[in-house]
């Protein structure tokens, strides 16, 4: 259900991509097409940062679509309205995601239209968190402690992209164009500021323009892990799918090839900050 590129972290940096999944699950039985399912996929986000890996950095990716479960999400941020008897009896943590048809299992597509022909049973929901969102959490809590234990500090860029424009149901409303890279830290909560400026600073000086916070402030896998009192520093780091695929036929273009390049230059250069930041922790102790 997942799988980790690279090896053991040669430097103090984390990727992982919890949206580029595209393996549909036999049980998934939804209304509308696979094809319509991958809406709500970050397409190729894996494939971009795999030359990161041969940095020594390792990269998580999820198999799984996105749209069956959402690793994004706290395991208990359960939809009601999609559950059989609309009543949840594990541990419920509602982000208010529900509302507009996005939490832990999806109920709606970006443009409003249901996933599912029914409701889902309480089980089926409890099969996919165990299936799919234990082991991600797992894997990526287990490579963010490692990298943290050897390095003492560790910096875990999640990496998604975002369309073009905002859907019906769009983070920060519908038909509103986005920057070419949003950078959440969750209001400077989830990493040191200096670190999300240090990568805004650098996209911006390949050209690119880069908003903080805005729409896209970052979720559940920037929150989760996040200590950055000790020197654990999460960064949500979308990008503009129209840099890199055609949308409508979500086939990749010739853009590809050189965000790409530019994206490994820019994990080379986080990896370069996360190693002058951990032989100053050194230092200090
Ligand atoms: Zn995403």
């Amino acid at each position: 259900m997942l799988r980790i590129h690279g090896s053991a972290p040669a430097v103090p940096l984390v990727l992982d991509s919890p949206h580029s999944g595209r393996e549909f699950p036999a049980d998934f039985d939804a209304a509308v097409s696979e094809f319509d399912l991958r809406d709500g996929e970050d397409c190729y986000v894996d494939e971009l940062y795999l030359p990161a890996t041969e940095l020594g950095v390792p990269l998580l990716a999820a198999r799984f679509p996105r749209t069956y479960l959402d690793p994004n999400r706290h395991r208990g941020d359960v939809d009601l309205e999609l559950i059989e008897g609309g009543r949840w009896p594990h541990e419920y943590a509602p982000s208010g995601k529900a509302k507009i048809g996005k939490a832990l299992v999806w109920r709606t597509l970006d443009d409003g239209r249901a996933i599912y022909a029914r409701k889902l049973k309480v089980d089926e929901v409890l099969g996919r968190i165990e299936r799919c969102h234990a082991p991600y959490h797992a894997a990526l809590r287990e490579l963010i402690d490692a990298t943290h234990a050897r390095f003492g500090v560790v910096y875990h860029v999640n990496c998604h992209s975002m369309p073009a424009v905002g859907g019906k149901q769009g983070e920060g409303g519908a038909g509103k164009p986005r920057a070419d890279f949003v950078l959440g830290d969750r209001d400077g909560t989830s990493c040191n500021p200096e670190f999300t400026e240090f990568v805004r600073a650098t996209l911006a000086a390949m050209g690119y323009e880069v908003k903080v916070n805005d729409p896209y402030k970052g979720v559940e896998l920037v929150r989760a892990y996040s200590d950055p009192a000790r020197g654990r520093h999460s960064l949500q780091v979308e990008i503009n799918k129209r840099l890199y695929m055609d949308e409508a036929t979500r086939k990749k273009h010739d853009g590809f090839a050189t965000l790409q390049k530019n994206l490994a230059t820019l994990a080379e250069s986080i990896a370069d900050y996360a190693q002058r930041c951990a032989a100053a922790a050194r230092k200090a102790t």
